[in-house]
């Protein structure tokens, strides 16, 4: 049956894709915008722009209001304990260095950091370049046949020099959730902090800091259906205290003098220089729009058409699909087909999908693959996209084939 999405009105962009004949199916790499957080953006700009948290005039309290209230909103989105857990940063990316930095000194030579095999580059190479500067141990855990973390053998290489244990909530390839709790538990069991990388895993359900109980969680606020450049560090207060300081600038400092400076604790000492306010205000329209959606009905629309893009593509000869994705997303390879000839003629057809290796090199490598196609979807993608996708995609495995 064909589904229609109730919410795809909210998105300007659907409409200016459509007169532009571009189908849009790369919300996994980031989310159209509704017209609600547009409107956000538009009226912070539109009523007079301040900087935050250092201005003694109405626009700067007024701005500084809004930017704070968003933090408010983000501690009750997560669970969290209390506002002061939520940094603001640009992004995913930046929150991860940001700890790869501020733990540098958590660590000693011979020490073990732990992350799975399926990162994302962003929660890779920050611990690759802190291992490599304080000369630890990067342990990599394997996944099964299945694709999915093989936990007897992460029992076996969560050992006592594990310090820190950084993985992913959910697979940005592979499209499955990773076991946490018991991964989470095998670290703790090490007195090991724990990172989780939810820039996938926000998207899919609403994150709770009290259930996952882990040291550190980010994500990014433009796969949110929010505006780019901005993401969110949270921490437990006790992992907060022992990050070090990592960029140096306005609004961060407590005292200072001409050779020596105090720094303030988290969150404001960890948002060095201006921070995206606007970006925040959006964060928080765009929040605030999803949580006036249905989940259940959000959940059931995204399932029934990601289950028409698997009947789909599992109806195509030479396709292959990279495990079973349990969220709307669908990573494929076709036999005798390179990725990136394959994504020139749907892009040519107007299909946008995302091609090469996803930000996962080494996973794609270990599966013996140079790239992969992904098609993911957004709550206001229907039938008619899939229809418009598969058509390209005949066409284009005719010639190709
Ligand atoms: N982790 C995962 C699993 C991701 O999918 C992404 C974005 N592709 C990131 C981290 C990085 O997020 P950002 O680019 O927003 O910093």
């Amino acid at each position: 049956m064909p589904l229609t999405s109730p919410w795809r009105s909210d998105f300007p962009a659907l409409a200016a894709f459509a007169s532009e004949g571009q189908t849009y199916l790369d919300s996994a790499a980031t989310a159209q915008k509704p017209q609600a957080m547009i409107a956000a953006l538009t009226d912070y700009y539109q009523h007079g722009a301040a900087n935050v948290h250092r201005a003694q005039h109405l626009p700067g309290e007024r701005a500084t209001r809004a930017f704070e209230a968003v933090r408010e909103q983000i501690a009750h989105w997560l669970n969290a304990a209390g506002s002061e857990q939520i940094i603001f940063t640009r992004g995913s990316t930046e929150a991860l260095n940001l700890l790869a930095y501020g733990l540098e000194h958590q660590f000693q030579p011979g020490d073990e950091i732990v992350i799975s095999a399926l990162e994302h580059h962003a929660n890779l190479l920050p611990w690759q370049q802190l291992a490599q500067r304080r000369q630890l141990k990067l342990v990599v855990l394997p996944l099964d046949q299945h694709g999915d973390l093989d936990l007897g053998a992460a029992a076996q290489l969560i050992g006592p020099r594990c310090r820190l244990l950084a993985v992913s909530q959910l697979s940005n390839v592979l499209g499955r959730w990773l076991p946490l709790a018991p991964l989470l538990a095998l670290a703790k069991a090490q007195g090991a902090l724990t990172v989780v990388d939810g820039a996938q895993g926000a998207v899919h359900g609403r994150p709770d800091m009290q259930a996952l109980d882990c040291d550190f969680y980010v994500f990014s606020a433009h796969k949110l259906y929010g505006p780019d450049g901005v993401g969110v560090l949270y921490g437990r207060p006790e992992a907060l205290a022992r990050l070090s300081h990592w960029q140096f600038g306005g609004e961060m400092v407590q005292h200072c003098d001409y050779q020596h400076a105090g720094f303030r604790p988290a969150p404001l000492g960890f948002e060095a220089g201006t921070p995206p306010i606007a970006g925040v205000i959006g964060l928080g329209a765009s929040l605030r729009y999803l949580c006036s959606l249905d989940a259940d009905a959000v959940a059931n629309h995204e399932t029934a058409l990601h289950q028409q893009l698997l009947v789909g593509l599992n109806a195509r000869a030479g396709i292959q699909l990279l495990g079973t994705p349990q969220v709307a997303l669908a990573c494929f390879s076709v036999t005798g087909v390179h990725h990136s000839d394959l994504a020139q003629l749907l892009c040519e057809q107007g299909i946008a999908v995302r091609a090469g290796q996803h930000c996962a090199m080494p996973l794609l490598a270990s599966l013996g693959l140079s790239g992969a196609i992904r098609v993911s979807l957004g709550l206001y993608n229907d039938s008619s996209d899939l229809e418009r996708f598969f058509n390209a995609l005949d066409q284009a495995l005719e010639l190709l084939q």
